[in-house]
């Protein structure tokens, strides 16, 4: 089995100011965060020589989407080569900002939510066949992405009780950790708006590929990961669970009664027992359901029959899968408290108001929190526990520095990262996006790479020859 998956990040942006020195905002951080990459591509919205796509997004907040992999092992490695192309950045806006005298630190967060409560973070990208039933795969899906942040949520600060309608607001005077804020901002299960009544499930029919093979099923109720292992266990499920629906895997289709009011009540529950309405009647829990997925999953790993590419890396997933099954189950979290985000986050929670703050609300907490999605060297936490052997890696170093410039081998990728490189180099004017590679020049020759897995391409190969 193949598949192309790819990743979105969006960062978020924070200025701390000298104590006497002015205060920026993030538009003005931004400015300088991407004034190197408009010198390089006369844009603020760049396609790589690794064959991501880097830009700007509304809210200021700074985009990776990385190039599409077929292997886990390369999804993680171009995702974390994004996060180090922006600590170059930050280090870099970080010179100049010093140089005009406005001083304080920059910072950039792979967080969740912003200063405003706006809701950013992950969208998460998967080629389907266009034979499968897409109503079908949702209704299969839906439960898993409801009950998936016990697995793989960041942890956050959120109201105990939540709003379960749009157009009420949560009340916020009694907070709780939780496993995600970003359940609170999904209003329906399947929808392709991304903005007001966002979905779990986006609608969008944007394939970037050949439109009668293919779908791009593009997931957005994800939580950024800081954590590898968190990472690898988000994608590796969903891509599991995505090889079991189009091979046949007889899934209950009941789904979920209520999936706006479950995945808040899911992400309230730190002990996956929380009660889960069927459409038939019957009920489960996000324990019940994610161990049926588990063994369905670990089925196709040991048969070596699904599309994570990296043997090792399928049984990994499927390991820490298991592992973090049993320690909800248990309540002792001894087995992942280096792997789980959630769980790694909410150990530094407890060790803090251990120390005497009483209030989850406190601002030290707070405080915390955004520390543990900073990326930022000099103040991030998370790079700290990594080097400290508290937090696992699973990319090397030189891994993520390889992947910043060269794309992935086994995908199209390859052939977008050498004609971006190629044109760049012979300065020439060009145009590319996930399907084309084209020159602007009186020839205008273009090319449609509309075979994602496709690592050579003739005509590309004779326009890149030309240059
Ligand atoms: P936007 O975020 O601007 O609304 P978008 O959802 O199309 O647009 P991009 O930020 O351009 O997203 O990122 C697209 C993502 O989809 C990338 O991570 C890329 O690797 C991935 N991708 C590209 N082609 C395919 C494909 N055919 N199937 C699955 N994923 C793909
Ligand atoms: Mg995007
Ligand atoms: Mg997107």
């Amino acid at each position: 089995m193949a598949r192309i998956y790819g990743i979105e990040t969006e960062y978020g942006l924070a200025h701390t100011a000298d104590p006497d020195g002015r205060r920026i905002g993030p538009e003005e951080i931004a400015r300088h965060l991407f004034r190197p990459i408009v010198e390089w591509g006369r844009s603020s919205n760049v396609f790589l020589p690794n064959g991501s796509r880097l830009y700007l997004d509304v809210g200021s907040h700074p985009e990776y989407a990385t190039a599409e992999c077929d292997d886990l092992s390369d999804l993680l490695a171009q995702d974390r080569a994004g996060e180090a192309l922006m600590v170059d950045l930050l280090g870099q806006a970080q010179t100049a900002l010093e140089d005009e005298g406005i001083g304080g630190r920059v910072h950039m967060v792979k967080n969740n939510t912003d200063a405003a409560g706006n809701s950013y973070g992950s969208h998460e990208n998967f080629l389907i066949r266009r034979t499968l039933d897409f109503n079908r795969l949702t209704t299969v899906l839906l439960p898993f992405l409801v009950s998936r942040q016990l697995l793989v949520g960041a942890g956050a600060i959120i109201p105990s009780r939540s709003s379960f309608s749009p157009d009420e607001e949560s009340d916020r005077s009694e907070m709780m950790f939780g496993l995600s804020a970003r359940s609170d901002v999904m209003w329906e299960g399947l929808s392709s708006a991304t903005t007001r009544s966002r979905p779990i499930i986006n609608a969008r029919d944007e394939p970037h590929a050949d439109a009668e093979k293919y779908r791009r099923l593009h997931v957005i109720v994800g939580d950024s990961s800081m954590s590898t292992a968190t990472s690898a266990l988000k994608l590796g499920s969903a891509i599991l669970m995505l090889d079991l629906i189009e091979q046949g895997a007889r899934i209950p289709e009941n789904g979920l009664r209520h999936p706006v009011r479950d995945i808040r009540l899911v992400a309230r529950d730190l002990t996956g027992t929380v009660v889960l309405e069927r459409t038939d009647g019957t009920t489960t829990t996000p324990l019940g359901l994610l161990a049926d997925y588990r063994d369905r999953a670990q089925r196709i790993v040991d048969n070596g029959d699904h599309s994570l590419g990296d043997e090792k890396l399928a049984g990994y997933v499927i390991d820490l899968w298991t592992r973090m099954l049993t320690a909800v189950e248990s309540q002792d979290f001894s087995t992942v408290d280096t792997e789980i985000d959630w769980v790694m986050k909410r150990a530094l929670i407890e060790r803090s108001m251990q120390r005497g703050i009483s209030d989850i609300t406190d601002a030290r907490i707070h405080r915390l929190d955004i520390a543990y999605h900073d990326i930022t060297p000099a103040t991030g936490l998370f790079p700290k526990l990594e080097a400290a052997g508290m937090a696992k890696n699973l990319v090397p170093a030189e891994a993520a520095t390889r992947a910043k410039d060269v794309p992935p081998a086994t995908t199209r990728a390859a052939v977008r990262g050498e004609f971006i490189r190629a044109a760049h180099d012979a300065r020439r004017d060009y145009t590319v996006d996930w399907v084309h590679l084209r020159l602007n020049d009186e020839s205008g020759r273009a090319v449609a790479l509309k075979d994602p897995f496709a690592t050579t391409h003739p005509q590309a190969e004779t326009l890149i020859a030309g240059l």
